[in-house]
């Protein structure tokens, strides 16, 4: 048995949702998903000088994310487990408990489910087949029956249906990248090879790229963030926020006393795709990277790092077929 949603019923069920949750539909947004849970600047406590109390602020109304592709879910179920691993990212968390995530997808979900709560997953022109992956998910279905119609129709169905795309999608961006992807641990030692045998690679990169940041920003894995304690103007209250950073940032790696441990650009951009894919697969067995060609669609150097992976690849495979004297 098959729950089914018509294309027709899902805005009437947001529509009936937002009673609840504050929806947001994210497949136009620019930035990735991570910015409900983890927002670009966020106030963490404030402290009033007059009553000597720390205040946080109050969680809001629970959210719903609708629209989310499948390197989102597969992106953001990783980040939960960035979050939490070594220490729990509560502020993070906070958010991530309240709010459900709603897949959408054309492509056919064959193997493991890359996260989210409900996926709608496309079937023909007119149907989705709603997938229910958590209790959330199966609460919201149950709650919200009167969109949904139940069917005998196998999942099959939508595999056999040349024009339901199967996953990983042919059309997709960045899909050799995904390809590489699935050894994380080849992917490590090329990087970390390539840098430490001094590739002009990463000369050109630095040639090309102009530090601006914006690969982190719009990365749905990348997660560092800088603090700053802001004192009220009246000088009776002091606010602590924490902002997102990037590695390419000419700040980044500066610290108290003026020391930058990366002060050119080669290092820093080297930094960037060190901690997706080599210290990324040290500490979770697994890159930092979904290939979602965000980095690549809003550099604005143009800068695919798909290709510069693919070449470093090559130089190492050369390297380890030549035989040593
Ligand atoms: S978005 Fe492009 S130009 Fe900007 S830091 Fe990243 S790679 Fe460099
Ligand atoms: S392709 Fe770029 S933006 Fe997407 S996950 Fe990988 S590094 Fe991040």
């Amino acid at each position: 048995m098959a729950l089914i949603i018509e294309k027709t019923q899902i805005n009437n069920f947001l529509e009936d949702l937002k009673r609840k949750f504050e929806v947001f539909d994210i497949r136009k947004d620019t930035l990735p998903p991570k910015q409900y849970f983890f927002p670009p600047k966020e106030e963490i406590f404030s402290y009033n000088k007059k009553t000597k109390r720390v205040s946080v602020p109050k969680p809001k109304k629970k959210a719903l994310l609708f629209g989310l592709n499948l390197d989102d879910l597969e992106a953001m179920t990783q980040l939960d487990e960035v979050m939490r691993k070594p220490k729990t990212d509560n502020f993070y968390f906070q958010r991530k408990n309240r709010t459900l995530r709603i897949g959408l997808t054309d492509v056919s979900i064959k193997s493991a489910p890359p996260g989210g709560d409900l996926i709608f997953e496309k079937i023909n022109s007119r149907e989705y087949q709603v997938l229910v992956w958590t209790p959330q998910g199966k609460k919201i279905a149950r709650q919200y029956n009167k969109f949904f119609k139940k069917t005998c129709i196998e999942r099959s169905r939508s595999v056999k249906n040349p024009k339901i795309k199967n996953y990983p999608d042919e059309s997709r961006p960045m899909k050799k990248l995904k390809e590489l992807l699935l050894d994380s641990e080849f992917l490590a030692d090329a990087i970390s090879w390539s840098w430490k045998n001094d590739s002009k690679i990463w000369d050109e990169l630095a040639e090309i790229c102009l530090g601006c940041g914006i690969c982190s920003y719009v990365c749905p894995l990348c997660y560092c963030f800088s603090t700053e304690d802001r004192a009220k103007i009246d000088g009776k209250e002091c606010v602590r926020y924490r902002q997102w950073d990037a590695c390419t940032l000419p700040e980044f790696s500066k610290i108290s006393g003026g020391h930058n441990f990366h002060k050119t650009l080669k290092e820093r951009y080297y930094n960037w795709f060190h901690h997706k894919f080599v210290r990324g697969y040290k500490e979770y067995g697994k890159s930092l990277c979904v290939a979602c060609g965000r980095c690549q669609k809003y550099c604005p150097a143009g800068i695919n790092i798909e290709t510069w992976i693919v070449k470093i690849i090559k130089d190492y495979e050369k390297h380890l077929l030549t035989p040593r004297s």
